[in-house]
């Protein structure tokens, strides 16, 4: 052991757990809502396998299948040899599915955002995302060298603004998640994508939370904002969440797609995705096209859950105005006291957890300080009844443990 190491690291640790942010691990056993956490039943409400795939026993079937046809390791990078028939089906079907020309297939949906934003900008250049974006779009225009600015969050006339008084002779990127993860609110595309023409910048979307869920097709945010299929230059999925395997992808243009084979290094310097996995993902999209009821009995669940949540607010959980299944809870938002506000968070969630309910407790600094939240994720997986329970059991706690109402009455 070495002691400078440990003292080091403690002292980082110790003052985590004083701010009430440290984080913690749980073990689950079994698949979907109904779990288990840490050996307890649960039902969970925290996960983005929001159509119920991750634990759909065809999906389970065609990983075998793949994996017995093509490996459970791709054995190489994609560039070397570790590019397979299994990995041009699903890009093909990808390109196909978004209406681009091509897709490109990455390990995860963080190294999809580092290798597209370090692939198209360099020292010198800007990318300008929505204050509330993904932390790994941040994090690929700090690997980029990029400057990095950011805009109110939906507020596409600073984003405007900005993008004025930017150098027109460097390349400029706008950059947003379609739906926000811990928000469930969703970007106007349409307008960032007209402020993009008129200053000849390029949009970036993200759309991990959309694609599957949003969009009678469940082609995304474009699709449910009306939007023609080729007008996102740039779009980023993932397949860890709705379509409940595991990679992402980049689908654009061809020159877009042969840019990133060439100059994106966390393209090129990783093993390639799982070749079972890429065939799974080939059965997660037939579920998507021919069981559209998923996403209608989601739908159901999500406007009974926005109804009956509305009554939280006089407790002190502020819901948001949100559409997708992410419906998230925001604690005292009257309140200024925001270690407060962290500390309640978790205190909700651990109650919640002694009914049964996992719902994760979101603190600083995933989401602004002052903001900490309980991040509801509905799935098609869920019951009315489950919803039910869920509201009886946030009622419940929250009579019990709101701190400012006490304060207040
Ligand atoms: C989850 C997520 C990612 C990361 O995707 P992984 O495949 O889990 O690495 C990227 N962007 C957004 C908006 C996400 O929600």
């Amino acid at each position: 052991m070495n002691a400078a190491l440990e003292a080091a690291l403690a002292g980082r640790l110790a003052q985590q757990r004083e701010r009430h942010r440290y984080r913690e691990r749980h073990v689950t056993q079994g698949v979907g809502v109904r779990t288990s956490r840490d050996s307890r039943e649960m039902l969970a409400f925290c996960s983005n396998d929001y159509l119920g795939l991750a634990g759909d026993p065809r999906l389970a079937a065609s990983l075998a299948e793949g994996a017995r046809r093509f490996g459970t390791g791709g054995g190489a990078s994609h560039l070397v040899c570790g590019h397979n028939e299994a990995h041009t089906r699903l890009e093909a079907r990808l390109a196909e599915w978004t209406g681009c020309e091509r897709a490109l297939l990455f390990s995860s949906g963080y190294q999809a955002n580092l290798g597209v934003i370090s692939a198209l900008l360099g020292r010198g250049d800007t990318a300008l995302h929505d204050r509330l974006n993904h932390a790994s779009l941040l994090d690929g225009t700090r690997l980029a060298g990029a400057r990095l600015e950011r805009f109110t969050h939906a507020d596409v006339e600073d984003c405007d603004r900005r993008l004025a008084s930017f150098d027109p002779a460097r390349r400029r990127l706008v950059v947003t998640d379609g739906v926000f993860s811990m928000d469930g609110d969703t970007a106007d595309l349409a307008a960032l994508t007209t402020q993009c023409e008129k200053h000849r910048a390029w949009l970036m979307v993200d759309d991990a939370h959309g694609l599957g869920v949003l969009g009678a097709r469940g082609r995304g945010t474009r699709e449910a904002q009306g939007l023609a299929s080729g007008d996102i230059p740039i779009l980023v999925g993932t397949l860890g969440k709705a379509l409940g395997t595991h990679g992402a992808f980049v689908a654009g243009s061809e020159t877009l797609i042969e840019s990133l084979i060439q100059f994106s290094r966390p393209y090129v310097y990783t093993t390639s995705l799982s070749p079972a996995l890429a065939w799974a993902t080939l059965t997660s999209l037939d579920i998507v096209e021919r069981e559209p009821e998923r996403r209608a009995h989601l739908a159901a669940l999500i406007a009974h859950f926005r109804r009956e949540a509305a009554g939280l607010r006089d407790l002190g959980l502020e819901p948001m105005p949100s559409r997708t299944p992410i419906q998230p809870l925001v604690l005292g938002a009257e309140s200024d006291d925001r270690v407060d506000n962290d500390r309640a968070a978790l205190d909700m969630a651990q109650a919640l957890e002694e009914k049964g309910i996992w719902c994760s407790a979101i603190r600083p600094p995933t989401v602004p300080a002052g903001s900490a939240r309980l991040r509801v994720t509905l799935s098609a997986a869920h019951e009315m009844a489950d919803v039910d329970r869920l509201l009886e059991a946030l009622f419940a706690v929250a009579r019990r443990l709101a701190p400012w109402e006490e304060a207040s009455s």
